[in-house]
């Protein structure tokens, strides 16, 4: 039977039909521009044509109802009928101290990922959406919450409490919560299962770098510590967020620059990152271009994202009291052998050392480390959908 994986954001919509018999992508498409002039679904359905849809879609739900035409419509579809789908994998990304694990939906689990949108006001809303149009279209077809924070539940309080004043964990639940856990468990997970290692037995660090990036210590298949924290705003540098600064410089500019709260926000999340160090762009292939032409701003930005990499990497063998496997995954991780390179010129001191040809690899799984690197450095193409697919085929099949 088939698992149709849904990925709301606040105006796209991601989609994957899988055959979980084989795990085989049936389809797949995005939705862009939702509630904007200019809507267009990219459906394509494999051994066909891809499918553009171009028309006016004015909420979530409308686009979800064309792309349920698409995957059953007779020429360009995957299926026969929506029957065929057994039930709906939803990736959301806040499930706060609740979910420590996938749940399937209900009303008391509307009602928690409701409680949430406070901790993650851009992110849960177009989640809850797409969910309720779910509802709306397949009401007989069960639905499941994937997390995006669930992996990080076991990150112990000395790493999740920051040092504020103890009362605003208890009145605003300000902690680390950690993001991308989806992605960080199945790379860890599959790190162990190609070196033929028990989890149990291994420390791993696991940098997901990509257009927002984070990196986790994962010690014996349990995240004990994440970059990201209270909001995906915290940790590494990334495309367009600061990452971590002196909170300090906050109050700084907002007076110099007499910006409101709105103002600062946009700064620190759309402005800044490796995009407002360079002032060339968010996008790393852009920045090695740039670098290569000889930017210095381009070159600093690379610099400043690879050391970050760097320091999160030797913090997490520092607090696990070792590393052993070392992932690359996500956009930059899979896809920048000079990136991979940066990251660990300079670590040789905890046992990792890089093959360069083995390291001239794009978007595959496998090992980069030579044969003195104590420490296995893996590149393994994350899949964020399988994941939020396998949890939903396994809690249905549990009812
Ligand atoms: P998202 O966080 O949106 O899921 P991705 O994981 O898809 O992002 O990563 C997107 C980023 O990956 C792009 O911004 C781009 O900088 C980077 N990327 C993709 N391909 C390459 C490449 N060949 N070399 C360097 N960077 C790349």
């Amino acid at each position: 039977m088939n698992i149709l994986v849904i990925n709301c954001g606040s105006s796209s919509l991601k989609y994957q039909l899988i055959n979980m018999k084989n795990e085989e992508v049936l389809a797949k498409g995005l939705v862009e521009r939702i509630g904007i002039e200019g809507s267009r679904i990219k459906h394509d359905t494999i051994g066909k044509e891809r499918y553009i849809i171009e028309e006016p879609m004015k909420d979530h739900k409308k686009a979800l109802e064309l792309v349920l035409n698409a995957i059953v419509d007779e020429e360009h579809g995957a299926i026969s009928s929506l029957d065929e789908i057994k039930a709906v994998g939803h990736r959301v990304v806040h499930g706060g101290e609740e979910f420590s694990d996938s749940v399937i939906i209900n009303d008391l689990v509307m009602k928690a990922l409701e409680k949430n949108v406070e901790l993650a006001p851009l992110h849960n809303p177009p989640n809850i959406t797409g969910i309720n149009a779910c509802k709306e279209l397949m009401p007989n077809t069960p639905m499941v919450a994937v997390f995006d924070t669930a992996f990080h539940q076991t990150i112990p309080a000395e790493n999740y409490i920051y040092a504020l004043p103890y009362e605003y964990y208890e009145k605003y639940r300000i902690r680390r919560y950690g993001f991308h856990g989806t992605s960080h468990k199945y790379v860890s997970q599959r790190a162990a299962i190609i070196l033929d290692k028990n989890i149990d037995d291994l420390k791993i660090v696991t940098c997901h770098l990509g257009n927002g990036s984070s990196v986790t210590a994962v010690d014996g298949g349990k995240s004990i510590d994440t970059s990201m924290g209270f909001t995906p705003l915290e940790g590494l540098a990334m495309g367009t967020r600061c990452g971590d600064i002196d909170p300090a410089i906050i109050p700084f500019i907002m007076e110099k620059e007499k910006m409101s709260l709105e103002e600062v926000n946009r700064v620190l999340n759309k402005e800044s990152g490796v995009l407002g160090i360079s002032g060339v762009s968010s996008d790393f292939r852009d920045l090695d271009d740039a670098d290569e032409q000889g930017n210095e701003r381009a070159t600093l930005a690379l610099q400043v994202f690879a050391n970050d990499v760097k320091k999160y990497i030797a913090s997490y063998a520092a607090l696990m009291g070792g590393i052993d496997v070392l992932v690359f995954t996500a956009g930059v991780g899979e896809n920048s052998p000079s990136m991979r390179e940066r990251i660990c010129e300079g670590l040789e001191f905890l046992g990792i050392s890089l093959d360069k040809e083995l390291n001239n690899v794009r978007g595959e799984e496998t090992i980069v480390s030579d044969d003195s690197s104590k420490v296995k450095v893996m590149v393994i193409p994350t899949n964020e959908e399988l994941v939020i697919a396998r949890d939903t085929n396994e809690l249905v099949n549990k009812r």
